[in-house]
């Protein structure tokens, strides 16, 4: 959708072919009628780094239903602990994260010292950790126990969706670089207000129309017909589509993979590997409420909990409203086989535990989204099967959060990569004229 709108800007007429009902891919929201109301294909976090994506809102318009923390502010509950917060003062970065660190009171001094260690790689490209695990690379530089399990791990977790174990260490430096050492705003957490379509999908579809391109929905891509180099038609559910100018395929790519399977094989983006998120979300029959938005539990079975009555805006909060949480449970291998029931016990229980009132009350409405294919899973050496934009074929690009974009699959890669492809056939027409 980024490259479709980055082009209908520039005066192109884009067509955009989706195989689903609705547009919006993985950050889509949908009516559930057992909730009855409008829920997230899985609560995204959104980061003040990704600079790609809040220009894609401030475009839409839409970066208001944001809910926007001013500087970077975490809160976090331990069953031995408590609660906790990790909160970073409004100073330059990286100091800014120190000065939270040493006053992040499940960390002792010399792990916060120990994190100084880590400084020469994190100042430096990190092409070279690309074949290490985020927990080798940890362990090279000393890092501890009380800071993996409290800090890294999860944070390795949330943001790569992959165990720190088999993670990649390069992805994972990449991402410290951007939240902590850029730029203080960088790694402040911002949370849709609303559901996801409102953010993206359906104010993107408007502006591709608007602009004078069109959005055909379940439209299926099936069959690609190639003359030489050069793409030559598109077979879909609903026809043929010949002698395209420019195509940017943006599909995951297990789906281009079924597509392209020959240049998949020999691009090895067969070995490219999925890993799972699992999403419940929970209404209650009483009203229930968090302290804040988005609470981090790294010890327990909800690995994020959302209140989602929290994030109305403040005129819309009403604490007689029935208690509204998602849970996010990254990295999910083994739960995604988890039955739905054993899932909405373990949230239910995680949060018994924050709220005690809850515990003689079930949930009254429940969904279990489970996401097999949530991102590509971010495992070292991965960059080898992560092709960039560019293509053998004349005619053709390719965008999407597995690109080559050198983050993990994120919003911020989707948005980084739709525009990146657009751009260079908005550069190659104008080499043409
Ligand atoms: C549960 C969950 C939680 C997540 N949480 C976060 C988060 O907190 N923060 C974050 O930054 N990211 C998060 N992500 C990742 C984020 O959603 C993705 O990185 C991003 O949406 C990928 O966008 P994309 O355009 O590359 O791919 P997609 O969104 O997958 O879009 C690809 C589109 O191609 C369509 N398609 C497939 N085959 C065909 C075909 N043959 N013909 C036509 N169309 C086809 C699909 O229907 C889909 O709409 C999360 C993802 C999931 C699943």
């Amino acid at each position: 959708m980024t490259a479709a709108l980055h082009l209908a800007d520039a005066g192109q007429r884009p067509v955009l072919l989706e195989a689903a009902k609705a547009a919006g891919g993985r950050a889509r929201s949908w009516f559930d009628p057992a909730c009855d109301e409008e829920l997230d294909n899985g609560p995204h976090l959104l980061m003040g780094a990704y600079t790609h994506t809040l220009q894609l809102l401030d475009r839409l318009g839409t970066r208001g239903l944001l809910l926007e923390e001013k500087t970077p502010r975490f809160t976090f509950w331990d069953p031995a602990l408590g609660w906790q917060s990790l909160r970073c003062p409004e100073w330059p970065a990286p100091w800014h994260l120190l000065h939270a660190l040493f006053r992040f009171a499940p960390l002792s001094r010399p792990d916060c010292w120990r994190v100084m260690r880590l400084l020469p790689d994190l100042l430096r490209q990190a092409e070279h950790l690309e074949q290490q695990s985020v927990t080798q690379w940890l362990a090279r530089h000393g890092q501890g126990g009380e800071i993996c399990q409290r800090l890294w791990y999860p944070l390795c977790l949330a943001t790569l969706n992959e165990p720190a174990a088999s993670a990649n260490a390069a992805l994972f430096v990449r991402v410290l670089q951007r939240l902590f050492l850029s730029d203080r705003a960088a790694a402040r957490p911002l949370l849709p207000r609303r559901p996801l379509s409102h953010l993206f999908a359906n104010p993107a579809r408007q502006a591709i129309l608007a602009a004078g391109g069109e959005v055909r929905c379940q439209c299926r891509v099936q069959h690609l017909e190639w003359s030489g180099r050069t793409l030559q038609a598109l077979h879909s559910s609903q026809g043929v589509w010949p002698r395209p100018r420019a195509v940017v395929i943006a599909l995951p790519h297990t789906a281009l993979a079924r597509l392209l399977p020959a240049w998949a094989a020999e691009r090895q983006i067969t070995a490219l590997h999925s890993a799972p998120i699992v999403s419940v979300h929970l209404r209650y029959p009483c009203a229930a409420t968090l302290p804040v938005a988005l609470l981090g539990l790294p010890l327990a079975a909800s690995q994020w909990i959302l209140d989602r009555n929290r994030l109305l805006p403040l005129e819309e909060q009403d604490p007689r409203a029935p208690g509204r949480f998602s849970a996010v449970l990254s990295g999910a291998y083994r739960e995604c086989h988890w039955s739905a029931q054993h899932l909405i016990d373990s949230v239910h229980q995680d949060l018994t535990r924050l709220l005690p009132a809850l515990a003689s009350v079930r949930p009254a409405a429940a969904r279990v989204v489970k996401e097999p294919r949530a991102t590509f899973a971010a495992w070292p050496g991965c960059a080898r099967y992560r092709p960039g934009s560019q293509t053998p074929w004349e005619n053709v690009w390719l965008a999407g959060d597995w690109t080559a974009t050198g983050l993990p699959a994120t919003l911020e890669g989707a948005c980084q990569s739709g525009r990146e492809a657009a751009q260079k056939i908005l550069d190659l027409l104008a080499r043409a004229q």
